[in-house]
């Protein structure tokens, strides 16, 4: 599968997409102290979250092992930051769509790694809180803050805007090592 035809993927599920070289995403293990506020009430209640997802530095090693990275893009109409449902379906949404992408990116042959928008949610209830081991540790994700990415400036980066006009924009990224067919997009 050819970079340009990852692009066409993420675009045909609603994304607004780009590429770019992981060494040029910027990350601060500040960010790490938002996720231990624990504001959604995932910190020690998800695998993909902090602290059981690794440390910052471990979390920046599994994305820039990968040399590029496919930037997703999603924009909702809530006009409420507070609206906490409508955010919750809107990532679900988002990460949906990015797992169906990456699934079929995945079964051409392309390696690699997710971030999304939240925590992941592909059981209903993390296997964490009953102490039984993640059934899926090779498909899990974990979100651009775990990840401690800084996404403003992968926006910019990728040419798009961080902030939505009228609503909410969600971001992730893939980041992969190209086939060996691949050309760069
Ligand atoms: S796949 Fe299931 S057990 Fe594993 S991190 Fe995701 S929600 Fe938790």
């Amino acid at each position: 599968m050819t970079e340009s035809e990852m692009l066409a993927l993420a675009r045909r599920e609603g994304f607004e997409a780009g590429i770019v070289e992981t060494g040029e995403i910027e990350f601060d293990p500040r960010f790490r102290t938002f996720c231990a506020e624990n504001l959604c009430g995932k910190y020690g209640a998800n695998y993909s979250c902090p602290p059981d997802c690794g440390t910052p530095e471990e979390m920046r090693a599994r994305i820039v092992r990968y040399p590029r990275a496919l930037v997703f893009r999603s924009e909702w109409p809530i006009a409420d930051y507070q609206d906490q449902e409508a955010i919750r379906l809107a990532k679900r949404e988002h990460n949906g769509g990015m797992l169906r992408a990456i699934d079929q990116m995945r079964a051409a042959g392309i390696e690699g790694t997710m971030a999304g928008a939240s925590n992941c949610t592909l059981c209903a209830r993390c296997k964490i809180l009953d102490n039984a081991p993640c059934p899926f540790p090779e498909r899990r994700f974990s979100c651009l803050s775990a990840y401690c990415v800084f996404v403003r400036k992968l926006a910019e980066r990728c040419g798009m805007a961080y902030a939505a006009d009228g609503g909410i924009a969600f971001f992730g990224l893939f980041a992969f090592a190209p086939s060996a067919d691949s050309e760069r997009a």
